[in-house]
């Protein structure tokens, strides 16, 4: 595990619990969209499920106690194992022996793999300063391989969180607000686009109805169905 407290500049900015939560939510909707539960009834019926997904995505910052814990700073360990898809398959496969929240153990570990890997994805584009530059500071995506991976395409800014006045300064605010939005705006084409296909499914079905109640009640037909 890397001790990152000796970097000129150690407190990278992350993207905040919101971004991250969101993304975990968005693997639900996967959940109950494949599952065919509307997407209401599944937050009620199913909020330990949700829940679940949401500290998941979370899970990967879990590093940052490692650091406060051995009283160095809160990046001394930030950004190391657990930023990476050993750590996303560990964790799966361990929740996956626990709990399979999507019946099979196979569909779980994707559905687990999924909310974990999504935290890693999200922090691959977070960076000090949005659009197509190297400020993204890196991830070991594929620990043991120390290198450090990023995106050219720095969608978050990201929130510091050097000492308390830091983390709940007026530029953090901002930072949370736009991950809001701009996550808000992606989970709202996401719902619409989830609305558009439910329709659509309706109407088929609606098609296909009464065209199986003309076909079952012609006796030729409904018998030669009977082997
Ligand atoms: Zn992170």
């Amino acid at each position: 595990m890397r001790l990152r407290g000796c970097h000129p500049e150690p407190f990278y900015p992350v993207a905040s619990p919101v971004a991250h939560s969101i993304a975990g939510f968005w693997t639900f909707m996967l959940w109950a969209a494949r599952s065919k539960v509307h997407l209401i009834s599944a937050c009620r019926r199913y909020l330990p499920q949700l829940i679940l997904l949401v500290l998941l995505a979370n899970l990967a910052d879990i590093d940052v106690l490692f650091g406060l814990g051995v009283g160095t700073n809160a990046d001394a360990f930030h950004r190391g194992f657990t930023h990476s898809f050993v750590a996303a398959f560990l964790v799966a496969l361990a929740v996956s022996c626990v709990w399979r929240i999507a019946g099979s153990f196979r569909r779980s570990f994707t559905l687990y793999f999924l909310a974990y890997s999504s935290h890693l994805l999200i922090d691959l584009c977070t960076g000090t300063k949005l659009g197509w530059n190297s400020t993204a500071s890196g991830i070991p995506l594929f620990w043991p391989w120390k290198k450090d991976f990023s995106s050219p395409l720095v969608l978050i800014v990201g929130v510091k969180h050097k000492d308390l006045p830091m983390l709940f300064s007026m530029q953090n605010l901002q930072s949370s607000l736009y991950e809001l939005f701009i996550f808000g705006v992606f989970t709202a084409a996401l719902l619409a686009l989830w609305v558009r296909h439910q329709k659509n499914q309706a109407m088929s079905h609606e098609r296909e109805t009464p065209a199986r109640a003309v076909y079952n009640s012609n006796p030729m037909q409904s018998n030669e169905r009977i082997p």
